[in-house]
């Protein structure tokens, strides 16, 4: 295994705020939030960036997305909004090469990529 930040949460070697785990994927509070609310959902396999992604590993991108929305749910924010986003390398703002989905919520989201 791969050794970033986030595997020594997954592997609870580091303290995390974790809010979502299951058999694939592990949700924890970001250290420096961008929003009121901002998770990041974490597969627990090995994959640096999306580049390396193999289509045999489609679900468990899937599954990211569907963490984050059954957080929203649960949370209660799901029907105001929120924003899922994946930085891919460096001009993407990627800092940690473990993939993982940004989830950010909790007010109006300015728009960005302009
Ligand atoms: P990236 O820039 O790679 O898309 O996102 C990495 C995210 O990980 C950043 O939002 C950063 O604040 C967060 N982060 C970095 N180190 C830690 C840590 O030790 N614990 C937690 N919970 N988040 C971290």
């Amino acid at each position: 295994m791969s050794d970033t930040i986030f595997h020594k949460i997954i592997r609870r070697e580091i303290p995390a705020t974790i809010v979502y785990e299951d058999e694939q994927v592990i949700g924890f509070k970001d250290i420096a939030p961008q929003a009121p609310v901002h998770v990041l959902f974490v597969p627990k396999v090995d994959i640096a960036t999306l580049n390396d992604v193999q289509p045999s590993q489609a679900e468990t991108i899937g599954r990211l997305h569907i963490a984050a929305a059954d957080y929203a749910k649960r949370q209660g924010f799901a029907e105001d909004g929120y924003r899922v986003v994946m930085n891919c390398n460096g001009d993407g703002g990627q800092t940690v090469f473990q993939v993982h989905l940004h989830l950010l919520a909790g007010a109006p989201l300015g728009r960005f990529g302009t």
